[in-house]
Formats: structure tokens, C-alpha cells, sequence
């Protein structure tokens, strides 16, 4: 399952912070999710809650993930909208079509450690 090793890849990240931070408890991860990763989420948080327990720097902390919304980019102009689809005519100039914009990947964005 893509998205057990994608948590695997998280938790791996969080566990260095956390040993060159030599803290002993991580409480709270915070991730964004790009809004075109394909990413399930469900399966990663679920991933994450599993593998999580395997090491103590990280059991029981909690996951945040953000789902930022899809946005486009007109090819164009360069405006970025929301609640578009790929293709559109750009609402702006009327000249360009838009294309998609926004994250793909995982982002990690805070550890809260102690
Ligand atoms: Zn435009």
C-alpha cells in the first residue's frame, strides 16, 4: 500500500527531528497533504497511527493533516483560482485556460516535541 510507506517516510522524519532535538515524546505532528497527491488520506492517517506505536518517540502522538483546496493556474495571466477544473477558460484575462496548481506531495509543516 503507497500509503503505508508514505507514513513510514513520515515517521522516519519525524523520529530524526525528534532524536537531533533529543526530545523524548513527540506529541503532535502537523503534514499537508497536496490537494493532487493522490494521497488517500484515511490509509495515511491510518498508516501513521499504526506505525507510530512501533517507537516510543511517537506513540500515541497526533496526526493534523491539512487538505488545502485544488487550485489552478491560468497558463496565461498567472491568477490562481478556486473550484475550477483543469481546462477552464481563464475567468480573469478570458485568454488562457487553467492548469493545475498546488502541491503534490507531503509537506511536513510542525512537530511539536518535548
Ligand atoms: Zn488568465
Amino acid at each position: 500500500m503507497h500509503e503505508l510507506s508514505l507514513a513510514q517516510n513520515l515517521i522516519s522524519q519525524v523520529l530524526n527531528l525528534a532524536r537531533e532535538h533529543q526530545a523524548k515524546k513527540v506529541l503532535r505532528v502537523s503534514v499537508e497533504i497536496g490537494p493532487f497527491s493522490g494521497v488517500v488520506v484515511d490509509s495515511f492517517r491510518f498508516g501513521y497511527e499504526v506505525l507510530s506505536q512501533e517507537h516510543g518517540e511517537t506513540r500515541g502522538s497526533v496526526l493534523e493533516i491539512r487538505e488545502p483546496e485544488q487550485s489552478f493556474r491560468c497558463f496565461s495571466c498567472g491568477h490562481v483560482f478556486n473550484g475550477k477544473k483543469m481546462g477552464d477558460p481563464c475567468p480573469d484575462c478570458k485568454e488562457g485556460t487553467l492548469v493545475a496548481w498546488g502541491g503534490d506531495d507531503i509537506i511536513l509543516l510542525s512537530v511539536e516535541m518535548e
